[in-house]
């Protein structure tokens, strides 16, 4: 394969904005693979692995997991691929770990294509992550520790100060594409496929 196939997309937006689901179907559509870091750490968690009960707790606090963590378990996704076709959802969190995706990519020669960003009100996010809770409850199905209420604020304030400044980050160097997330997952699908371009 030739570097030309490289693409990595990079999905911003706040805990509930629907990242992980429209990040699934444009993986699907696109013939990307998904990384999704939270789905990766809450893997570790139920298996109990060494990482897992490093950071359980930090999860259930709605707390971030240290970057070296993180970037390390990047680099390890990314090692040994021949094309890379990415999308990453949940990750960079923080400028650290931009920078240093930035300097995992370069090594790849492979640039940041586009970075999606999900735009929801403050006031819907916590709704939408409670009711996704309820929901999984009522079908029997595992909750996410996480999906409170208390630990979604949490975790909006975390995202409000240490990943809501990648915006800019992404803004600078003209990768960053607004989508408005409101609506059904069709409408927002549309929206993202339309500013993906
Ligand atoms: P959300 O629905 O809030 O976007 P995720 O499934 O992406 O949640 O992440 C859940 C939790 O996993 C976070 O609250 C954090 O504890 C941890 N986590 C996931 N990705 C990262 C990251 N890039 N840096 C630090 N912690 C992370």
């Amino acid at each position: 394969m030739t570097p030309s196939e490289n693409k990595v997309v990079i999905f911003l937006g706040p805990p509930g904005a629907g990242k992980g689901t429209q990040a699934e179907r444009l993986a699907h559509e696109e013939g990307l693979t998904k990384i999704s870091t939270g789905d990766i750490l809450r893997d570790h968690v139920s298996r109990g692995t060494e990482l897992g009960q490093q950071v359980g707790p930090l999860l259930d606090a709605g707390a971030l997991v240290p970057d070296e963590v993180l970037i390390a378990l990047i680099r390890n996704h990314l090692a040994g691929m021949k094309a890379v076709r990415v999308i990453f959802d949940g990750f960079p969190r923080t400028r650290a770990q931009a920078e240093a995706l930035d300097r995992l990519l370069e090594d790849l020669g492979a640039p940041v294509t586009a970075v999606p960003l999900l735009e929801v009100p403050d006031r819907l996010l916590i709704e939408r992550i409670v009711e996704r809770g309820r929901q999984a409850a009522r079908r029997g199905e595992a909750v996410r520790s996480d999906d409170t209420e208390e630990v979604a604020r949490k975790r909006q304030e975390v995202y409000r100060e240490q990943t809501q400044p990648l915006i800019d980050y992404y803004g600078t160097r003209g990768s960053l594409r607004p989508v408005d997330g409101v609506g059904t997952l069709d409408q927002v699908y549309g929206r993202l496929v339309e500013a993906l371009g």
